[in-house]
């Protein structure tokens, strides 16, 4: 059964938005050729191509796990090396898919604060050892917005990009939210990625609202050499692909892409304005896309917990809200009048 009292845990709670689940509605009219073959999965590619104003080619995969494992896997041979933060999804939360898709090409973490990678760190791992008992770099990814909700700015994308150039690298982004960070940065997506330097995207379209599916993006057609035999032997080759297609036509051609990021990132900056002098509790990142990260004492957390509110901790032990496309703002409300109440039980 439904249990429909909107929850945060995660962006992945919410449902599947109107303009994905019309166009699903629409491709199940009637028959289609299979396995990608269909008018729909060709003119979800297209409106790839309009929305980033390039050839790229493009590939849909079911999710995000398996899109970045593949995607790296693509730009790298077993004894190569990715680099990537301690904070990626890629590490922390794939279970080593990069690293089996790849045949064992080895991630390798960088510290960092905020979960962004740095042309300094980036160089540094990178040039440490060349002798052949080290795996050889040569990928770094990056996740935009980062695992706690930081973007990186255009300024700084082209650093990397410059240090990757300049070492022979390839760069991935892993954009599981690139729509958050493109409402946030208000820049367009060919900025942010290709005329960035980015070379491979992961294009998120679970979080932004679809059913299921992340798209991979490639904007040098020579890398997606024989992707697609890559996908179909991971099981990531749809025969109804339509079903993959289709709600990314429906959210790209309408724009619901964007305006479902922005709510997100709207709910996420009131409610951390909402919360902001509570007693007890503190925001541990800077509030950019739709994630607010807060530190509070454990025994508020049980109290928020009690009164039926879902979070995770699993990042640095604070509790994180998401706001998807679909958050109400009468919800969200009522989590800052519980928040308030825990706190001051607290004080
Ligand atoms: C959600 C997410 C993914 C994809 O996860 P799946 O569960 O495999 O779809 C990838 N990267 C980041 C940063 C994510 O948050």
């Amino acid at each position: 059964m439904n249990d429909d009292a909107q929850q945060f845990a995660s962006d992945n709670y919410s449902g599947i938005c109107p303009e994905a689940w019309g166009a699903m509605a629409e491709a199940n009219a009637g028959h289609a050729p299979a396995y990608g073959e269909d008018a729909w999965t060709a003119r979800a590619a297209d409106a790839f191509r309009t929305l980033f104003e390039t050839r790229c080619e493009v590939f849909f995969a079911f999710n995000g796990t398996a899109a970045n494992a593949l995607a790296l896997a693509s730009l790298c041979r077993s004894y190569h090396s990715v680099i990537c933060a301690d904070a990626a999804h890629v590490e922390t939360d794939e279970c080593g898919a990069p690293e089996f898709f790849s045949n064992g090409s080895k991630l390798l973490t960088v510290r960092t604060e905020s979960g962004k990678l740095t042309p300094d760190a980036i160089r540094a791992l990178a040039t440490n050892r060349k002798d052949i008992h080290f795996p050889k770099v040569r990928v770094v990814t990056v996740t935009q917005p980062t695992e706690t909700g930081q973007v990186y700015t255009l300024a700084e994308l082209q650093a990397i990009s410059a240090t990757c150039r300049d070492l022979g690298l390839s760069l991935h982004m892993d954009g599981a939210r690139f729509a958050n960070a493109c409402a946030h940065l208000g820049c367009s997506p060919a900025d942010m990625t290709w005329r960035a330097g980015v070379d491979v995207l992961c294009f998120g379209g679970t979080k932004n609202g679809m059913h299921a599916g992340e798209a991979v993006v490639f904007f040098e057609p020579a890398l997606a050499e024989d992707f697609g035999y890559r996908c179909k032997q991971a099981g990531q080759l749809a025969s109804k692909m339509r079903f993959l297609s289709a709600p990314w036509v429906g959210i790209l051609e309408s724009g619901a892409w964007l305006h479902n990021a922005a709510h997100g990132n709207t709910c996420a900056q009131d409610f951390a304005a909402a919360v902001a002098d509570m007693p007890g509790i503190a925001p541990m990142f800077p509030v950019e896309a739709n994630a607010v990260f807060l530190a509070m004492p454990a025994e508020m957390m049980e109290r928020l917990r009690a009164k039926g509110w879902r979070f995770y901790t699993f990042i640095g032990g604070g509790a994180r809200f998401m706001f998807a496309w679909d958050a109400k703002r009468e919800r969200v409300a009522e989590l800052v009048a519980d928040l308030r109440a825990v706190a001051a039980a607290s004080a």
